[in-house]
């Protein structure tokens, strides 16, 4: 079975797996799954934007 990237409009394959938690901080989501597939555009984007992410999170939590 093949699969695809689950941010809304997007039908690209899938290029990795990502738990849904980090993902919906970044992306309107169509799963109901824990673990949501990105494709290689999405990741690039969810890489970049989850690492500043927890820039932001490490000064508050400290
Ligand atoms: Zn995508």
């Amino acid at each position: 079975m093949e699969e695809y990237c689950e941010v809304v409009g997007c039908k690209n394959p899938k290029f990795k797996t990502v738990s849904k938690k980090e993902a919906e901080k970044v992306f309107s989501l169509s799963t109901q799954k824990t673990k949501v597939h990105l494709c290689k555009e999405h990741y690039k984007k969810f890489k970049k934007e989850t690492k500043e992410d927890r820039k932001i999170e490490r000064l508050t939590w400290v």
